[in-house]
C-alpha cells in the first residue's frame, strides 16, 4: 500500500484536517491509518441502459470522497459523516441491518452485511470518518464512491482479496437489495475501474470494458480546438428519483417479457434498430391497454436508439473528433426526454441553454435523470461565457442557481495509507 503524504493536495483534502478531526472523534492509536479515495463519476453516453444490457460511456471526474478507517480495540463499528455531523455504532457480532432512520448508514451497514455473507470475518471493531467533496443526490454517484470507497477500505484494513468487479457488484448488490434502488452495474464498476485521461465503454451484458482516449485537456483534436467537460449541477432538490427509476426498470421488464417471445435477443439493447417497428407491432397486439403499450414502445425505442448513439459517439471519439461526438450528446437527450421521460425542466434548460451558447459543441442530462446533472462539451477559451450564459438563463427558467465543475477525467479508487 502506498503512502499518502498529508501534505497531498491532488484529490482536493486537507488531510491534516481530517486527521484530526478522526482523532478528535475517535482518539489517538498506534494502528495503521487506512485512507480510500474514491472518484464521482459522469455518464458521457449511453443512460438507463446499464440494466438492459446495452453499452455505456463513463468516466471519473476530479471530485473524491475520502474515507478514513483504523481498527479500535473494542468489538464495536463507528461510522462517522462530517460533512453530515451524523454518527452510527453497532456491534460487529450482530447482523448489518437496513433501517430508514440509520440514512447513510445504510450503505455502509449493506456492504459490511454483503461482505461478512461472503465470508469476511472481522477481527476486531473499526472507526470510520466519511468526508466529500461530490455533491450528494445530484447524480454524480455519491453513493457509488461512498460503497466502493469503503469496501476497497475494509478490504485493505483486513487483507481481504477482492476484485474490482467483485467489489462492483458488491456495491451494486447493496444498491439493489439493501437500499432499493434498482440500479445497473455502471456506476460501481466505473468507480471501482476507471482511468484517467480515458473514458470507459463497458458492454454491461458481459461486463467487457475497453478504454477510449480521451485527452480533455492537452490535445490537439481534429477540428483544432481544445474541449472541456463541464459539468452543469441543476441543484433542483430531489423527489421521486428512486420510484420512478424502478418503474423504469419494471417497464423495461415487462416490455421484454413480451418481446422475447418474438425475437431471439438476451436483453432490449441487443434488439436491431431495423426491428424497431416489428417490435410496436408485437407490443401493441400483445397489450390489451393500447396507451401503456405505446409508453413501453417509447421505452424500447430509447434503449435501442440509445445504445446505438453509444456506438456512433464512440467511433467520433476514437477520430478524436470531438465535436461530433458531442452532437451525440445532444441527440441522447431528446431520446431521454421524449420517449424515456426521465429529463425534467431543469435539466432541460441547461441542455437547450447549453446547446444555444456559443462554443457549445453538446449537452446532454447524465445520470438517473429527474434532477441532478447534465454535462456539456464547451471549447476551452469559451467555457466563462458559457457559464455566465446558461447560468442566467437557467436563473431566470427556473428560479434556482446552477452550478458548474470543469471536469478532468481520474483514475478509479485507491487505497493508501496516511
Ligand atoms: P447520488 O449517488 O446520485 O449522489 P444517491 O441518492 O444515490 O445520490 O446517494 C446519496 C446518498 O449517499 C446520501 O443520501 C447518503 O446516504 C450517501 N452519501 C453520499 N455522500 C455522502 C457523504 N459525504 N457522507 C455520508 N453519506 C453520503
Ligand atoms: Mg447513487
Amino acid at each position: 500500500m502506498k503512502k499518502l503524504s498529508e501534505q497531498s493536495t491532488q484529490f482536493g483534502f486537507d488531510f491534516v484536517a481530517l486527521k484530526s478531526t478522526f482523532e478528535a472523534k475517535y482518539g489517538q492509536s498506534d494502528e495503521q491509518l487506512i485512507c480510500s479515495l474514491a472518484p464521482a463519476r459522469v455518464n458521457l453516453i449511453g443512460d438507463h441502459i446499464d440494466y438492459n444490457g446495452g453499452f455505456v460511456l463513463p468516466c471519473a471526474i476530479n471530485r473524491y470522497l475520502c474515507i478514513l478507517v483504523r481498527k479500535n480495540s473494542s468489538r464495536t463499528l463507528s461510522y462517522f459523516a462530517a460533512d453530515l455531523n451524523a454518527s452510527f455504532s453497532f456491534s460487529i457480532d450482530a447482523p448489518a441491518k437496513y433501517d430508514e432512520a440509520f440514512g447513510f448508514a445504510n450503505y455502509l451497514n449493506g456492504c459490511f452485511a454483503y461482505l461478512k455473507e461472503s465470508g469476511f470475518h472481522a477481527d476486531s471493531g473499526f472507526d470510520v470518518l466519511v468526508s466529500s467533496a461530490i455533491p450528494i443526490g445530484s447524480g454524480l454517484s455519491s453513493s457509488a464512491a461512498l460503497e466502493i470507497a469503503f469496501i476497497l477500505a475494509v478490504a485493505e484494513l483486513f487483507h481481504l482479496s477482492i476484485t474490482r468487479t467483485e467489489a462492483a457488484l458488491l456495491g451494486k448488490r447493496v444498491e439493489n437489495k439493501f437500499m432499493g434502488l434498482k440500479s445497473g452495474i455502471m456506476d460501481q464498476f466505473v468507480v471501482a475501474n476507471a482511468v484517467s485521461h480515458t473514458a470507459m465503454l463497458l458492454d454491461t451484458s458481459s461486463l467487457r470494458c475497453e478504454y477510449i482516449p480521451l485527452d480533455l485537456q492537452h490535445s490537439d483534436f481534429q477540428n483544432g480546438k481544445d474541449y472541456s467537460l463541464v459539468v452543469m449541477n441543476s441543484n433542483k432538490p430531489r423527489a421521486l428519483v428512486g420510484s420512478k427509476y424502478n418503474e423504469r426498470k419494471r417497464e423495461c421488464e415487462k416490455a421484454f417479457a413480451i418481446l422475447k417471445q418474438v425475437f431471439i435477443v438476451p436483453d432490449l439493447c441487443s434488439l436491431m434498430p431495423q426491428n424497431l417497428s416489428r417490435a410496436e407491432y408485437v407490443l401493441q397486439s400483445a397489450c390489451a391497454d393500447k396507451d401503456e403499450a405505446a409508453v413501453l414502445f417509447k421505452r424500447v425505442r430509447h434503449c435501442v436508439v440509445e445504445n446505438d448513439l453509444v456506438k456512433q459517439a464512440v467511433a467520433a471519439l476514437r477520430e478524436k473528433d470531438l465535436k461530433s461526438f458531442a452532437e451525440f450528446f445532444t441527440k441522447s437527450h431528446a431520446s431521454l426526454k421524449n420517449d424515456y421521460e426521465v429529463s425534467g425542466a431543469e435539466l432541460d434548460s441547461l441542455v437547450s441553454n447549453a446547446i444555444k451558447t456559443e462554443g457549445c459543441a453538446g449537452a446532454r442530462m447524465t445520470g438517473a435523470g429527474f434532477s441532478g446533472c447534465a454535462i456539456a462539451l464547451v471549447e476551452t477559451p469559451k467555457v466563462p461565457a458559457f457559464k455566465k450564459a446558461v447560468g442566467d438563463a437557467y436563473k431566470k427558467e427556473c428560479n434556482l442557481e446552477a452550478e458548474f465543475y470543469v471536469c478532468d477525467t481520474v483514475n478509479a479508487a485507491a487505497v493508501f495509507g496516511l
